[in-house]
């Protein structure tokens, strides 16, 4: 059964990589006002695309920014599960166009690798959905699964719009899960499961002393510095061992059970200290820094400002000083709750003589889990190692992606990260590409997995 399918992928390589050639040469930059006909180009692109391999209700749907591409085939019964395939066609901007190799929007194949805007991040793991989608209906008539096709124009400029959509709509893209294949594995040629992705919260504060600088001579002794203030304040948000000391932040946070501590032990380590040059890895008293990153939450100080940044010395109090301050969290912590948190802690331990303004953050999300035990993704498992010929691993990542949280609010269903990017794909960046291995097997694991799936 399978067999014909695969075969067709082998005999058409080159024809689908043509197609994929004149997908990846649209510069479908959303964020570029003057390339707004190109980004229509591409969402007509998918939908043309859609339609050649008789797919119904294909509709380019106008929304208040990029269209979105919509399409179905549930010509599979009632028997099989329907799916809800997310993606996006639109690309960020090639700049800085003298660091690229190849022209961004002239795909070229060098050792191995696709080169192009997109190849990666998503056009390319887009395209490969469509593929075997052509591949199914074009040896055997039919899809094993029914398929919902949402393919965004927005997402890299934050997909402004899809949320509205998703929920207005919710009985066209109605499935009984998801898959997203716009994530990447741990290491090239290495199946990699992503079933859990941190949430995120953050806050802006300021501490305001004097109502401007002051000389330090004439006032140190008698005003409260704000910098000192801050340095302080932030000095009581964490321990030397990477704890937490906001009280109640821990509480909800979903403990790591002992079997997902052997998962993540077994998913090959970054060596930080070589990657990032720094001089020592800190992680959370009891945890690894892998488990750290990857399942338990974090607070960080990502901007720090106040007085004096110029050269030389200027002898000043500066009026006030400001920390920018994010959290990544965890299955279990409400981003709401823990914004309540931090900001009860600040006006706990804000030194006297300053005043603490606080802004918070508007972006925030939850985080996201499937189990690693549900049957979709143990089977998404088994495709993968058996078109990679190597054991899955199973990972969390620390970033988040929003529309995952959106699926999982609004239609509550299992999603399935299938993502075939590799680290060297130089997302956003110049020069980016995807391994034509990553194509290649990408192709045989999407096939194994719809047939694997085809019973509810
Ligand atoms: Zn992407």
């Amino acid at each position: 059964m399978t067999e014909e399918v695969l075969q067709y992928l082998k005999e058409n390589r080159d024809a689908q990589l043509n197609v994929l050639h004149n997908f990846l040469s649209i510069p479908s930059i959303s964020t570029d006002s003057s390339h707004k006909q190109d980004v229509n180009k591409a969402a007509e692109f998918v939908a043309d695309y859609l339609n050649s391999i008789s797919f119904d209700k294909v509709e380019i749907q106008e929304t208040k920014g990029h269209p979105l591409v919509y399409g179905e085939w549930l010509g599979a019964g009632e028997d099989a599960p329907t799916v809800l395939l997310y993606g996006h066609y639109d690309v960020q901007p090639a700049e800085p166009l003298e660091l690229w190799e190849s022209e961004p929007f002239e795909p070229e194949i060098r050792d191995g690798r696709l080169y192009a805007r997109g190849s990666s991040d998503d056009k390319g793991q887009v395209f490969m959905h469509l593929a075997v989608f052509e591949a199914f209906i074009k040896t055997k008539g039919a899809l094993p699964i029914n398929v919902k096709v949402c393919i965004e124009g927005e997402e890299e400029i934050g997909s402004e719009n899809l949320y509205a959509i998703l929920k207005e709509k919710k009985d066209l893209f109605q499935a009984d899960f998801a898959v997203i294949s716009d994530s990447g594995m741990v290491a090239s040629g290495q199946p990699t499961i992503l079933y859990g992705l941190k949430g995120f919260t953050g806050l802006e504060f300021t501490l305001q002393g004097p109502s401007s600088d002051l000389h330090s001579g004439l006032y140190g002794g008698a005003v409260r510095n704000p910098a000192m203030a801050m340095a302080h304040l932030l000095a009581s948000l964490k321990d030397e061992d990477e704890v937490v000391q906001v009280e109640g932040f821990y509480d909800d946070v979903e403990p790591l059970t002992e079997e997902e501590r052997s998962l993540i032990a077994a998913v090959p380590g970054e060596d930080y200290q070589q990657s990032t040059g720094v001089t020592k890895t800190v992680s959370e008293k009891g945890y690894t820094a892998k488990e750290h990153t990857m399942a338990r939450p974090t607070l960080e100080i990502n901007g720090l400002f106040g007085g004096y940044q110029g050269e030389g010395t200027k002898t000043i109090i500066p009026a006030s000083a400001t920390a920018k301050m994010t959290c990544r969290l965890v299955p279990g912590q409400e981003p709401d709750k823990i914004q309540d948190l931090l900001i009860k802690h600040l006006e706990k331990y804000v030194p006297t003589g300053v005043t603490l303004n606080v802004k918070r953050e508007a972006l925030s999300a939850k985080a996201y889990k499937v189990d690693p035990n549900h049957e979709l993704i143990k089977k998404a498992a088994e495709s993968y190692a058996k078109a990679f010929g190597k054991e899955t691993v199973f990972v969390r990542m620390g970033g988040s992606i929003p529309v995952v949280e959106w699926i999982d609010a609004i239609y509550n269903i299992p999603i399935v990260l299938l993502g075939f990017g590799t680290p060297e794909d130089r997302l956003h960046s110049p020069n980016e590409s995807f391994p034509l291995e990553s194509f290649d097997k990408g192709l045989e694991t999407l096939v194994h997995y719809w047939n694997a799936v085809k019973m509810k």
